[in-house]
């Protein structure tokens, strides 16, 4: 990123403020809403390999108009106060579109997780989490934390271990984090959440043929080519998704050390496994390896999903990027200035507050499911399937009555809809509402308001309005 360029939070501020002067909010409850409440900066010591190794992480809490506040905890070596606050807005904002009632976090620790082994990131994480715990900036009312780039269910559930050791006697002690392993009360389908959310918004998007025929594209996902960069815990699923379940062709995919191509399609499931096995995207057979990953992001292709970092798509790239749609996988892949010069020229962005929410959603679902203290679906799912087994048999009996040839239910029929859902099919409906929901209340402004130019700024006026509305019962005095 050049000097043009703003910090990532004064990015976020100039996407709040384009939707702020097309709102009449009271004088002052803008500036309240965009500034980010407190950060709290920890230094703490971990004795490791026989010395005292110092780390430096950051709890940020942007809003806390809804408790307790959410957002992920990241492990990078860029990780520093400015990305940890612009991170904690979009958070704020992500939650408001989506309806899940939380205000906005996000935690950072500054380290190159591959530097250190499982032994020592346990050690690290607990005493991270040692740390926020006993300033309530993790808590199951106050401040939740979930996983982000770096960290993944294993450090969730250290955590989640860390502060049940502190507090014995919390009844709701699990519900202080979310995006555990399902054996550590996690939930069904929150791994993939963030990926399966993806494809839930694309999937909706390709619903209005208006808004496809905007992109410049037309009919619906299948064959359509994708390019993804970062092929991490969202990249992949995504990627995997809509491949194997849309029929899209994913062309190109970036990672950190370069990129690979081809145009008859990459086996995202195989190149997944090649990464792990080799560390790398290098030499993967039936691709054309790139050394410079970052001119992919300029090749022609329908989709492009930005999934690894923010500021990846800048003022000096902006103008050649060939993707008709993209959605922001990442948080902040695009700057405001490229956001400019990619509206100009008539590319489609649907924007990460709205994209990635799906994790977001799916924590919400993991946080009520541990304060309930019991799986999604356990009392209903057999009454269902009893129902069910009802009606098959009423219609069994009946088509006997008039002739089994004239009809009779299949046995695919019977067993699908006999089939009382689970949590996982609960969950994955949950953010199917939730994701087509937040894209037509979005939809409708873009297409009824003419001075909302784009999804992003119906998305910002949205997040803006609701959290404007409770501030009006909250005392401010
Ligand atoms: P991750 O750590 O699982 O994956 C990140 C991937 O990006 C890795 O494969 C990494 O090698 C790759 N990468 C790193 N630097 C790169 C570079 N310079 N070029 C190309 N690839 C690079 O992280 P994640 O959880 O998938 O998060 C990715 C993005 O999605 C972040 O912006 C994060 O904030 C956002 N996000 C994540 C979630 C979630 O549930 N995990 C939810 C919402 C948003």
């Amino acid at each position: 990123m050049s000097s043009r360029e703003l910090s990532f939070t004064a990015n976020v501020d100039r996407q709040f403020l384009r939707a702020v002067n097309l709102l009449d909010l009271p004088p002052g409850l803008a500036q309240q809403i965009r500034t980010c409440n407190a950060t709290y900066t920890v230094r703490f010591p971990v004795r490791l390999r026989e010395r005292i190794h110092v780390f430096t992480g950051y709890r940020s809490v942007h809003s806390d108009h809804i408790t307790p506040v959410k957002g992920g905890i990241r492990y990078s070596l860029a990780v520093n106060q400015d990305e940890v606050e612009a991170l904690a807005a979009l958070m704020t904002y992500k939650s408001a579109v989506v309806d899940v009632p939380f205000g906005g976090s996000k935690g950072g620790l500054c380290i190159n997780p591959n530097d250190y082994d499982d032994h020592e990131i346990e050690q690290i994480t607990r005493r991270f989490a040692y740390e926020l715990i006993k300033r309530d900036l993790i808590h199951p009312s106050q401040n939740v934390p979930a996983p982000d780039m770096g960290t993944s269910a294993r450090e969730m559930a250290w955590i989640a271990d860390e502060y049940q050791r502190l507090h014995p006697t919390e009844i709701d002690a699990l519900a202080c984090v979310t995006g555990k392993p399902v054996y550590k009360s996690g939930i069904a389908g929150r791994v993939e959440a963030t990926g399966r959310g993806i494809q839930f918004a694309l999937r909706e998007f390709f619903r209005e043929p208006l808004d496809v025929q905007r992109a410049s594209l037309s009919g619906g996902l299948e064959g359509k080519r994708v390019v993804v960069q970062g092929l991490g815990n969202v990249g992949f699923h995504a990627a995997k998704f809509l491949s194997l379940e849309d029929g899209a062709v994913v062309t190109g995919i970036i990672e950190r050390d370069g990129a690979i191509v081809s145009e008859a399609g990459l086996d995202v499931l195989a190149v997944k496994a090649w990464i792990e096995a080799s560390g790398s995207v290098k030499g993967y057979p039936d691709a054309t390896f790139l050394p410079d990953g970052t001119s992919v992001l300029e090749s022609d292709c329908d989709l492009l999903i930005p999934a690894a970092l923010e500021g990846v798509i800048h003022h000096k790239n902006a103008a050649n990027i060939k993707a008709k749609l993209i959605i922001e996988a990442a948080n902040g892949p695009i700057t405001a200035a490229a956001d400019d010069i990619l509206r100009q020229r008539g590319v489609v962005v649907i924007p990460d507050l709205y994209a990635n929410a799906g994790g977001v959603t799916v924590s919400y679902f993991e946080w009520v499911k541990n304060l309930s203290h019991i799986r999604f679906g356990r009392m209903e799912r057999r009454a269902q399937e009893a129902t069910q087994t009802l009606m098959v048999s009423e219609l069994e009996r009946l088509s006997g009555l008039i002739g089994a040839d004239k009809w009779s239910p299949t046995d695919s029929f019977k067993a699908n809809y006999v089939k009382g859902a689970d949590e996982l099919e609960l969950v994955r409906s949950g953010l199917d509402d939730t994701m087509r929901e937040a894209l037509q209340g979005m939809r409708a402004k873009w297409h009824e308001d003419g001075r909302v130019e784009d999804l992003r700024l119906a998305a910002y006026m949205i997040a803006i309005q609701k959290i404007a509305l409770t501030y009006q019962s909250k005392s401010l005095g």
